[in-house]
């Protein structure tokens, strides 16, 4: 694709964002829920499937793209950004990644119009950061497997149809026997037993859910056995691109409420931003963001062109997500007591940017990921 085609696209999901996302933000937060009809209208318009190729029903886009729609989503709202990259980067991106020609050609058509919405379960509650240590199993019962066990936090795990799960078909005590499933939700067994209450992204469902002797046929088992772990860190390294992606949209949107009312408060007779105090916040809020979006085009475009990006991909989330919670630290004390309040936007964005420091890998690993990268390279 060409540096035109991703303006187009931009100003395409830009309006989108603005006309149809952005006006019920607030209330996506207030109800956490995000309504079916938005969710119909984001596949409608092929922001569900935007690099899935064509012959599965998809938009053929690139990741470079997608990580444009995933910023402009999230501009006006972090829950719904979140409801897109997690089906995409999570779902999708495993099934084209680690697919075989069957499972692409029976899954991914339906999850490229947003008919299924698509999850991903990794995280356990004695498995977070440490991943490999989960304890979801697997058994071999002939011509199907039977999963048990637990799996925490699950973005979109109250909507989704299609999961991608992950479980030990050995026992061990680290990342060696996990295998990874793609399973269908309406299962016998698989139940969503709790929605979490959060700080942000409210709008977003975050699902602990069971799995009881849930049947999965032995022709769903994805990628190779017992090599599950390298699906979930594959799928990681390039899910954080669409997190960074997130984290950036947010960040655009606080610093462009925090410049507009700076120039409309008047405070000793003058607008705010005629303070260099508080020119000097919007600077470094214009910097921290540009910055944040040159790592995510970067990490997007060794993605596209099949080179390693998994430095990049840390770089880039670790800098969006924490330029974010900056950003909307700042944009708050640029509104003063009235960003404070629910009545303006940037208390949401505030709550919202900071989840990005902490999944699809904290702050912290995405910290051992870079120096794990930089000192395999010593000249
Ligand atoms: C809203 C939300 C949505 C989520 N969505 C999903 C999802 O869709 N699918 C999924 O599988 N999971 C999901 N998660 C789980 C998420 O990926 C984990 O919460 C995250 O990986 C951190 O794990 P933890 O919460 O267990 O924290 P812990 O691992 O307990 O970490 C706690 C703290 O210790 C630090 N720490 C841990 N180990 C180290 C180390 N070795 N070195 C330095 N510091 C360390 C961490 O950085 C963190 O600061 C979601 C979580 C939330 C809150």
């Amino acid at each position: 694709m060409m540096l035109s085609d991703y303006k187009e696209i931009r100003d395409m999901v830009s309006k989108f964002a603005d006309s149809e996302v952005g006006p019920i933000a607030a209330d996506i937060d207030k109800n956490g829920e995000i309504p079916s009809s938005l969710v119909a209208k984001l596949g409608e318009n092929g922001f569900l499937g935007s690099y899935i190729p064509e012959e599965y029903g998809g938009a053929g886009m690139d990741y470079t793209a997608y990580s444009i729609i995933v910023e402009e989503i999230s501009r006006a709202c972090g829950s719904t950004g979140v409801l897109v990259s997690a089906h995409t980067s999570l779902c999708v991106y495993p099934i084209l990644a680690f697919g075989n020609e069957d499972q692409k050609k029976q899954y991914l058509p339906k999850l490229a119009t947003g008919e299924h919405i698509g999850c991903f379960c990794l995280s356990e509650p004695n498995a977070g950061s440490d991943a490999g240590s989960l304890t979801t199993f697997a058994e071999d019962k002939g011509d199907y497997y039977e999963i048990t066990g637990t799996k925490n936090f699950i973005t979109n795990g109250k909507e989704a149809n299609i999961a991608i799960v992950f479980a030990k078909t050995t026992k061990t005590p680290n990342h060696k026997g996990i295998s990874a499933f793609i399973v269908e939700t309406d299962s016998e067994g698989f139940e969503v037993m709790k929605l979490e209450d959060k700080l942000g992204i409210k709008g977003s469902s975050t699902a602990q859910i069971a799995l009881d002797k849930v049947r999965v046929p032995k022709e769903n088992l994805l990628g190779t056995y017992e090599k599950g772990f390298r699906v979930a860190m594959g799928t990681l390294d390039g899910g954080r691109i669409g997190i960074a992606s997130q984290a950036l949209g947010i960040a655009e949107a606080a610093f462009r409420y925090a410049k507009k009312y700076s120039t409309e408060r008047i405070q000793f007779g003058k607008p705010l931003s005629d303070l260099q105090a508080i020119q000097f916040m919007l600077a470094d809020m214009s910097t921290k963001i540009a910055a944040s979006r040159l790592l995510i085009w970067e990490a997007s475009r060794l993605k596209d062109e099949g080179a390693s990006y998994s430095l990049a991909s840390a770089q880039a989330k670790l800098f969006a997500a924490e330029s974010a919670m900056w950003v909307t630290t700042k944009a708050i004390q640029v509104c003063g007591g009235n960003g404070y309040t629910r009545e303006y936007p940037v208390e949401r964005y505030f709550r919202d940017a900071k989840i990005t420091e902490i999944y699809e890998g904290t702050s912290e690993v995405q910290r051992i990921v870079i120096a794990a990268n930089e000192l395999k390279n010593i000249q």
